[in-house]
């Protein structure tokens, strides 16, 4: 919105379209999409914020980063990580355009500085030594939520930034065209809590998931990594197990899918509040021919 409205402004002002064109490509490339007012910085000659939302740490940031990354950049990545747009719980960073391994890092640094502030709100003596010291619980739990970098898909959050794992597809030679149903496990937190919620907490509890070939055939044993791509986010139950079917269904070019989460434990009910299991949560989305009740009965039960 901000690139149309910069760009028409600039129509109205100013009759050399040569010079129209040359603005619309930096608007463009600097990937700018605020309004912030913004300069250029004498030595990159990038721009940059003047009233970066987090330009109070950033002395503080610089510093953690030149010892992380002696040989780049910081303003760079410092740039990168300020014009980062917010994006949901539930999403992955390559819904904004993707983030660089150095601008990762800036966020998990301003997060750990940011649980830091919020314990010692909460009278947390953080001259414990459980607590405190230059690799206390802040930054553990930053890189609880926001993963250790971007290959790391094993923490609680890891999903919203990690790589999309690759799912391979190979061409259905063999015609098979009865379902192909793999058991996974869930780890997610709820969005509303961020408290885990998963299979893996109660006997009884599963993930199911399943599909139909048409042209294609999965490399099945990646599908743990997409499922804990997609999961390791923000979610409701009932929003997660229908990306599970639509990350499946791309990758397999068929609607013929069928996602059950069955029982699954949410901690914010089980640990907290009503302190109860009675809750325990099953979810299913499914088309194509997986309409058919006696076919995703027949599946579950595998
Ligand atoms: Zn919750």
């Amino acid at each position: 919105m901000t690139k149309r409205v910069s760009a028409i402004s600039l129509l109205r002002i100013c009759d050399n379209r040569k010079e129209i064109l040359d603005m619309k490509e930096v608007i463009v490339k600097t990937g700018i999409r605020n309004t912030r007012p913004h300069q250029v910085d004498k030595v990159s000659g990038l721009k940059s914020e003047s009233n970066g939302q987090f330009d109070y740490l950033k002395d503080f940031v610089a510093k953690r980063f030149e010892q992380k990354y002696p040989s780049m950049d910081f303003l760079t990545a410092w740039i990168e990580y300020n014009h980062l747009q917010d994006f949901k719980i539930s999403d992955n960073v390559e819904s904004v355009g993707g983030i660089s391994e150095q601008a990762h890092y800036i966020m998990r640094v301003i997060t750990e500085y940011h649980i830091g502030q919020a314990f010692k709100a909460m009278k947390i003596d953080m001259n414990d030594p459980n607590v405190g010291g230059e690799k206390g619980t802040p930054y553990r739990v930053a890189k609880m939520y926001c993963g250790d970098d971007l290959n790391d898909d094993s923490e609680l959050l890891s999903g919203r930034w990690s790589h999309r794992p690759h799912m391979a597809s190979f061409p259905n030679e063999s015609g098979q065209k009865y379902p192909i149903t793999k058991r996974v496990d869930i780890v997610s937190v709820c969005s509303h809590h961020t408290a885990p919620f998963s299979t893996l907490f109660r006997d009884g509890s599963y993930a199911v998931i399943s599909y139909i070939p048409d042209e294609k055939v999965l490399g099945i044993s990646k599908l743990q990594r997409i499922v804990d791509w997609v999961a390791r986010r923000g979610h409701l139950q009932e929003n997660l197990t229908k990306m599970i079917y639509d990350e499946v269904s791309k990758a397999a070019e068929t609607k013929s899918v069928y996602v059950k989460l069955s029982g699954l434990v949410h901690t914010c009910e089980s640990l907290r509040g009503t302190q109860s299991n009675e809750g325990a949560f099953t979810s299913e989305y499914y088309d194509g021919g997986f309409t058919n009740y006696d076919l995703r009965r027949e599946v579950s039960s595998q």
